[in-house]
């Protein structure tokens, strides 16, 4: 953390939250909900979404106790057209309360200054337009629903289901993951038995979708974030940039 920033560490009771990180490992996905939403205030609590099958078994169960929280998207400018088509008919059908995080560049002037730098520099090009734009969003929150799984790939395989995550502004964080002991049947299950409409992605072999340029589909049986970036990353940074306390 670098001089000037203020320390804004909340700790779980301030948080009017009685439930701890080693406790939450016991609890359901609803269970967990339900205590932080009796503890915290609606305002504090958000979720990110690529609007992928686990975000929106999330949402659908986060709504049911916050039907306006805000659903943080990440708007790159290199989505499929396909999922921004279904965030889209999710956002009429849910009345979502979307929140669209912009990078500070437009697509034109991204690639005017920097030519195809998700090519080149992919590490810099998400940075650009996806980790800086989360940072801002985050900032007004406590409460930071994901939909991350631990079998999603090796870089996950740690998660717990509350994490206190520090942001390089020095604001503190309660990352949480309700979803992070699920396997894919096991969503794939809820969101039939909860009618949750389906990304047509999924049916054509995509098994994680992120930006088009960056996303292919993973050979058979290798894990579901492998078609991403060549198999030259895992990750695009939004779930490391900020410290694990
Ligand atoms: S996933 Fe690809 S296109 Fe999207 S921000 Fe990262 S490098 Fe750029």
């Amino acid at each position: 953390m670098g001089e000037g920033f203020e320390w804004k560490e909340r700790t779980v009771r301030e948080t009017g939250v009685e439930l701890t990180a080693d406790g939450a490992e016991a609890l359901s996905a609803m269970e967990i909900i339900a205590e932080v939403v009796r503890g915290a205030s609606g305002a504090e609590i958000c979720l990110t979404s690529s609007f992928q099958m686990e975000d929106m078994v999330v949402l659908h169960m986060l709504r049911q106790h916050l039907p306006q929280v805000p659903v943080i998207f990440l708007e790159t400018g290199y989505h499929f057209a396909e999922l921004i088509s279904y965030r889209d008919r999710m956002v009429e059908e849910w009345g979502l309360n979307l929140v669209n995080a912009l990078p500070v560049t437009t697509l034109e002037e991204h690639e005017r200054a920097f030519g195809l730098l998700h090519v080149v520099e992919p590490g810099r090009c998400c940075a650009i337009r996806k980790v800086e734009p989360l940072m801002r969003s985050l900032e007004p929150f406590t409460w930071w629903f994901t939909g991350l799984r631990r079998e999603q790939s090796p870089t996950r395989a740690g998660l717990k289901k509350i994490e206190d995550h520090r942001l390089p502004s020095g604001t503190m964080m309660k990352k949480v993951s309700v979803l992070a002991d699920w396997g894919w049947e096991r969503v794939e299950t809820y969101a039939r038995a909860h009618e949750i409409p389906r990304l047509e992605l999924y049916d054509r072999g995509y098994t994680s979708i992120g930006c088009e340029p960056c996303t292919a589909i993973p050979e058979a049986g290798a894990d579901a974030r492998s078609g991403r970036w060549g198999g030259k990353k895992l990750e695009c940074g939004i779930h490391t940039f900020s410290e694990k306390a």
